[in-house]
C-alpha cells in the first residue's frame, strides 16, 4: 500500500496530537471552529415545544439539530416541523451514540429535575457541551457530580437561567452592584402562579417536584442578585391549600434569608398564587421589578424616577446565543453549573429548616 506524503504527514500530525490530547480534548483540538452550533433537545414537553424550539428559529449562533425523546409518537411531528434528519433523532436508550454525531455540539436537558443528573453526565461523557434546565437537580450531591462530569470531559455546563440574560434583569443587577441607594434594608421577592394540573411531575417528589425548585429559584435569585451576596442562614415554612393534589411536595414555601452584610430577604413562592415581584428597600431609596421573572415584559422602577424597560425579542434565543458564544470563544458563561449549585445549596437548607422548624446555617 502506497501512502501519499501528505496523508502520511497528516497521519503523523494526528498521531502526535493524540499523544498530547486524549478523548474529547483531541476532538476539540482538531475540529474547526464552528460559527453555528447544533443543539439537541432532550425531553419534548411544554418548555421545549412552546419556548425553546420556537426560540431556536431566532438564534444566530445555534440551531435545532436534533431531538432525544422517550415518546416515539412525537418524532414525526418534530421531524416535519423542524426538518430534523433521522440520523439526529435519539431515544433515551440509544442516546449515548450521540457521541459519534458531529451535527450535535450541545445537548439541552429539558426533563423533570430528577433526570437532569443522568442526562447531563451521559451528555458530558459523549463529549457534548450541556445546557441544563432549572432547577439544576434535586440535591447538592447531584449538582456536584454534574459539574465534575463536565469538567473531567472538558465540556461546558450552562444552566437555563434565562432571566440572567434578560437586559432588564441585567440593568437591575447593575443598580444592585453600584449600591446607588446605599445599603439594603429589606428585600421582598415573590414568584408563583396557579397551577391547575392535578397529575404532574411538579407534584411528585421522586421526579424532583415541589414549588421551591420550580418557581422558588426565581424568588431566591431575586434576593441573591439584589444583594450580590450568598445567604448565610434561612428559616422556612411550607404549606398547602390543596392537600389532595400536593400530597408529597409543598404547594407554597415562605422563606427568610439572612445575608452577610446584614440584609434580609422575605421570599415567597407558590403553585397556588399568581405573584411575581421584587422590591428592594435601601437606606436612600427603593427599586421595584414587576414582573421579575416572566418570559417577557420584566419591568423595573426606582425611587429616583428611573424606569427599566428594555424591549427584548426572545429571552430564550438571547440566552442560547450568549451561551453558544461562550462555547465558541471559550469564555465564561453567564450562569454556569456553579450558579445552579449555589441555588440548590439554599434549597437544601430550606427543606432542612422546614423539617426542623429552625433556622439553618448555609
Ligand atoms: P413537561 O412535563 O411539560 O415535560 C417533561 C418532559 O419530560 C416530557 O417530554 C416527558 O415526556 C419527559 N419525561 C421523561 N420521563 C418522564 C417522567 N418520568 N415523568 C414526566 N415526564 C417525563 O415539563 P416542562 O415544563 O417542559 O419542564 C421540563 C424542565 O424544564 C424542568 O426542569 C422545568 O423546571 C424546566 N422549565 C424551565 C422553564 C424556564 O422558564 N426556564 C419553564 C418551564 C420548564
Amino acid at each position: 500500500m502506497q501512502i501519499e506524503r501528505r496523508d502520511f504527514l497528516s497521519t503523523l500530525t494526528l498521531a502526535g496530537a493524540a499523544t498530547l490530547f486524549s478523548g474529547n480534548s483531541l476532538l476539540a483540538a482538531i475540529s474547526p471552529k464552528k460559527e453555528k452550533l447544533g443543539i439537541a433537545l432532550v425531553g419534548l414537553g411544554y418548555y421545549s415545544t412552546d419556548l425553546l424550539a420556537p426560540a431556536l428559529q431566532l438564534t444566530e449562533k445555534c440551531y435545532l439539530a436534533g431531538i432525544v425523546t422517550g415518546t416515539p409518537a412525537k418524532v414525526e411531528t418534530w421531524k416535519k416541523k423542524y426538518n430534523i434528519p433521522d440520523k439526529n433523532i435519539y431515544n433515551y436508550q440509544n442516546f449515548d451514540q450521540i457521541a459519534n454525531n458531529p451535527d450535535i455540539d450541545i445537548v439541552y436537558v429539558v426533563l423533570p429535575p430528577s433526570m437532569h443528573r443522568e442526562f447531563v453526565v451521559r451528555a458530558a461523557k459523549a463529549g457534548k457541551h450541556v445546557f441544563c434546565e432549572k432547577p439544576m437537580a434535586p440535591s447538592v450531591a447531584d449538582c456536584e457530580a454534574m459539574i465534575s462530569a463536565c469538567k473531567s470531559n472538558k465540556v461546558k455546563l450552562a444552566i437555563g437561567y434565562r432571566c440572567q440574560h434578560d437586559p432588564n434583569i441585567q440593568a437591575f443587577m447593575q443598580v444592585a452592584k453600584e449600591k446607588k441607594f446605599g445599603k439594603i434594608k429589606m428585600v421582598n421577592s415573590a414568584a408563583g402562579y396557579v397551577d391547575g394540573r392535578t397529575d404532574h411531575w411538579k407534584q411528585n417528589k421522586k421526579l424532583g417536584g415541589g414549588v421551591m425548585g420550580d418557581m422558588g429559584v426565581y424568588a431566591l435569585q431575586g434576593a441573591r442578585l439584589a444583594t450580590g451576596e450568598e445567604p448565610i442562614s434561612v428559616i422556612a415554612q411550607a404549606s398547602t391549600t390543596r392537600p389532595e393534589i400536593y400530597k408529597e411536595v409543598e404547594e407554597t414555601m415562605m422563606f427568610m434569608l439572612d445575608f452577610p452584610s446584614g440584609a434580609r430577604a422575605a421570599c415567597q413562592t407558590s403553585f397556588g398564587i399568581n405573584m411575581n415581584h421584587l422590591q428592594v428597600n435601601y437606606e436612600k431609596g427603593w427599586l421595584k421589578m414587576e414582573p421579575q421573572s416572566a418570559y417577557s415584559g420584566n419591568k423595573g422602577s426606582m425611587s429616583d424616577g428611573t424606569i427599566i424597560n428594555v424591549p427584548l425579542k426572545s429571552q430564550q434565543a438571547k440566552q442560547m446565543d450568549e451561551d453558544c458564544a461562550a462555547i465558541i470563544n471559550n469564555t465564561q458563561l453567564i450562569a454556569p453549573g456553579e450558579e445552579g449549585l449555589r441555588d440548590i445549596r439554599v434549597v437544601e437548607a430550606i427543606y432542612k429548616s422546614v423539617a426542623s422548624g429552625k433556622s439553618v446555617k448555609i
